[in-house]
């Protein structure tokens, strides 16, 4: 069993740094370099999130991220304090975007659920949004 937690700004330039300490981490679990990528996609959308919709772009805002591994198995959080999702059931959906006037697909979900083997959103509006993900590595 191993854990890491780290703690940044919501800046655009902190979301690949944080994708690469998260995969970096999971190196112990031995990953493929597909499942690897997998938790960067995955990684890198949820924080994307938390700068773009969260806090709208404020950057003296925080992230909270954390990781457990144990065994073949990883589960990563990703926390923020920011605005919150009124309808987690429809922001999950495909396509689903508030802000499609700034280029956003509404896909983000759909790849962090596609990527990864479990996730579960749970989010309070104005009080912030959780965002836990498993990933389970295949044995070598
Ligand atoms: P894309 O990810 O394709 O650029 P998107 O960010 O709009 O577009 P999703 O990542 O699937 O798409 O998120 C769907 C919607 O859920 C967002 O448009 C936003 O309204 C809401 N949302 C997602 N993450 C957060 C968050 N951390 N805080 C507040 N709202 C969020
Ligand atoms: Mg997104």
């Amino acid at each position: 069993m191993n854990k890491f937690s780290m703690k940044l700004l919501a800046k655009t330039g902190n979301e690949s740094f944080a994708r690469s300490c998260v995969s970096a981490f999971c190196l112990e679990a031995n990953p493929t370099l597909e499942e690897i990528n997998d938790i960067k996609t995955a990684v890198s959308e949820a924080v994307t999130n938390c700068i773009v919709h969260a806090y709208s772009g404020k950057d003296d805002k925080f992230i909270d991220i954390s990781v457990s591994l144990e065994g073949q198995k990883a589960e990563i959080i990703i926390e923020d304090y920011g605005c919150g999702i009124e309808d987690v059931d429809k922001a999950m959906q495909p396509f689903f975007t508030t802000k499609p006037d700034q280029e956003r697909s509404g896909m983000g979900f759909t790849l962090i659920q596609t990527f990864m083997n479990d996730v579960k959103i749970i989010s309070q509006k104005d009080k912030g949004t959780k965002v836990v993900m498993q990933k389970e590595f295949k044995k070598d």
